[in-house]
């Protein structure tokens, strides 16, 4: 993997089925393994907490940006590369864009949904170029994908909107997506627009 880090999006609640903590696992495992870094939230609940100790458990690099006030609600991870603390979501979300050259998302809640909103319309109003791969693991994405699906029928956005994102169904598609993305000339964050 070409990748140097890869930002991992995904659900911060410990009562989901055991199949998406087993995906996320794989995830975290296969994504050191390629030598690359884990950029996450920096909590260690959920499968959040999941992916991180995957990634640590093989020796790779994880950095965790975690925003002061939920440091105790998320239990800030003390066993990652580097934790940062910082003052607020905003900075969280500014700091895991920059500080990555891809983005997968896995299912999860509202604040899963509010990452990939953002890191789609950031991409669409070309402050990053960065692959964004969402995994519909069973089906989980179908109804954002319907939602997509609707917007651009009603002309509320173009089907070329499409390719901001890729779609996948299997921790090795996400793996393959990483492996084979190749970098436009344009890619980078236009930092200051933000
Ligand atoms: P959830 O998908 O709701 O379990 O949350 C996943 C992660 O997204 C957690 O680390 C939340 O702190 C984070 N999160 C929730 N809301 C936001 C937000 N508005 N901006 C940034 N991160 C958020």
């Amino acid at each position: 993997m070409h990748l140097s880090s890869i930002c991992v999006y995904c659900g911060s609640s410990n009562d989901v089925a055991e199949k998406f903590k087993v995906s996320a696992r794989k995830i975290g495992t296969e994504i050191a393994k390629r030598g690359a870094c884990l950029v996450y939230g920096g909590g260690h609940v959920g499968l959040m907490g999941v992916v991180a100790d995957a990634a640590l458990a093989v020796g790779g690099s994880v950095i965790g940006i975690i925003p002061e006030h939920i440091r105790a609600k998320e239990v800030q991870h003390d066993g990652l590369t580097e934790l940062h603390v910082v003052p607020n979501m905003h900075t969280r979300k500014r700091m895991m864009v920059e500080r990555s050259s891809a983005f997968v998302i896995l299912p999860g809640g509202f604040g899963t949904l509010d990452e990939l909103f953002e890191i789609l319309t950031w991409k669409k109003l070309s402050l990053h170029n960065k692959p964004i791969i969402l995994f519909n693991q069973d089906g989980f994405w179908d109804p954002f994908l319907a939602l997509v699906d609707r917007t651009i029928e009603e002309k509320f956005a173009q089907p070329s909107d499409r390719v901001l994102f890729q779609v996948v169904n299997s921790v090795e598609e996400v793996m393959d997506a990483l492996d084979n993305y190749q970098a436009k000339p344009e890619t980078g964050i236009l930092t200051g627009r933000m």
